[in-house]
């Protein structure tokens, strides 16, 4: 914990007084390869804009000046930073300089806890959009925790036949409580009868076995966060002629509208909530798998009203 000047506020850019970070996994002080200058973590963002009130911050910032920023390709910029992620400072703090675009003032009757899920959730949405597949094709998401539950069951919205892959006791009983189609990872048949795959799993063998399961020339989205697939995966995927395709876009406009009125009681995916001084201690003890679903209060955050509906599971 330290003291530091306030961001200056940069042209197009608003300081915004943060209240709440969701952490996951790859927020862990061990995995912070490529965070900003002070390797300050948090991308899943819900903050006060002094003019528009609570807002989801979308953590993707691109360039602004490139071709592809130019073209409508804005999304995809190779040059962009993220917000607690890469080359950008993320939320732990009390005030983050944002751009205005990156946004989203929350629906009034969202939970402002809950709106901290708008990026993972986001995530499955701008999937379901790339991928256009017919509403009942089949496709499964391989991955434990947070990112994985919330971009399938986002998923599931639009395609009701996803399934989640998953060994992980946490992950796969949320599953089971949501009637989200689930199995084992070593259970799922590979049976070459999957339209798309979406990875949130850094364990080597996750493209292996979802080449297994891929139908020829169907198409596996790259989710993993500075792990890369291995050569078994690739040549698996080559010889059915697979598709690989990154995917790190997320909507954040269309979560909120999601988690406004959520099919699926997104509550369970916050897992427990702590101060601001209790994150310096989470981010560098534990296993990273420990902080995945952890809620950081910060400011208003942390004074949640007397009576206000709470969505955390251990709100104390
Ligand atoms: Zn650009």
């Amino acid at each position: 914990m330290a003291e530091r000047p306030d961001p200056p506020a940069v042209f197009g850019e608003i300081v915004v007084e943060m209240s709440r970070v969701l952490l996951r996994a790859s927020d862990h002080a061990s995995e912070s390869r490529r965070r900003g200058a002070l390797g300050i973590p948090g991308s899943c963002l819900v903050g006060r804009d002094p003019n528009r009130g609570l807002v989801a911050i979308d953590p993707v910032l691109p360039c602004g000046r490139c071709t592809h920023c130019a073209s409508g390709l804005a999304a995809a910029c190779p040059q962009r930073t993220v917000i607690g992620g890469r080359g950008r400072d993320g939320g732990l703090a009390e005030r983050v300089a944002v751009p205005e675009a990156n946004l989203h003032p929350l629906p009034a009757e969202l939970d402002p806890d809950l709106a901290t899920l708008a990026v993972p959730v986001g995530i499955g949405l701008a999937l379901a959009r790339r991928l256009r597949l017919a509403e009942a094709a089949h496709l499964s998401v391989i991955g434990d925790g947070i990112a994985a539950l919330a971009a399938a069951a986002a998923l599931s919205t639009r395609h009701p036949a996803t399934r989640l892959l998953s060994d992980d006791p946490f992950t796969a009983g949320l599953a089971a409580k949501w009637s989200l189609k689930h199995r084992g990872l070593a259970e799922a048949g590979r049976r070459h009868d999957q339209e798309a795959l979406a990875i949130f799993s850094s364990s080597s063998e996750a493209l292996a076995i979802a080449a297994g399961m891929l139908r020829p020339r169907g198409r596996v989205a790259w989710c993993v966060d500075g792990v890369a697939p291995n050569a078994e995966g690739l040549d698996r995927l080559r010889w059915i002629e697979g598709e690989l395709l990154g995917h790190a876009t997320t909507s954040i406009a269309e979560a909120l509208s999601l988690l406004t009125r959520p099919p699926f009681d997104p509550a369970p995916l916050l897992r427990r909530r702590i101060e601001l001084a209790e994150a310096v201690i989470a981010l560098s003890t534990g296993r990273p798998v420990d902080l995945d679903g952890t809620l950081v209060a910060i400011g208003e955050g942390s004074r949640r009203e007397r009576g206000a509906p709470s969505a955390g599971i251990a709100a104390r």
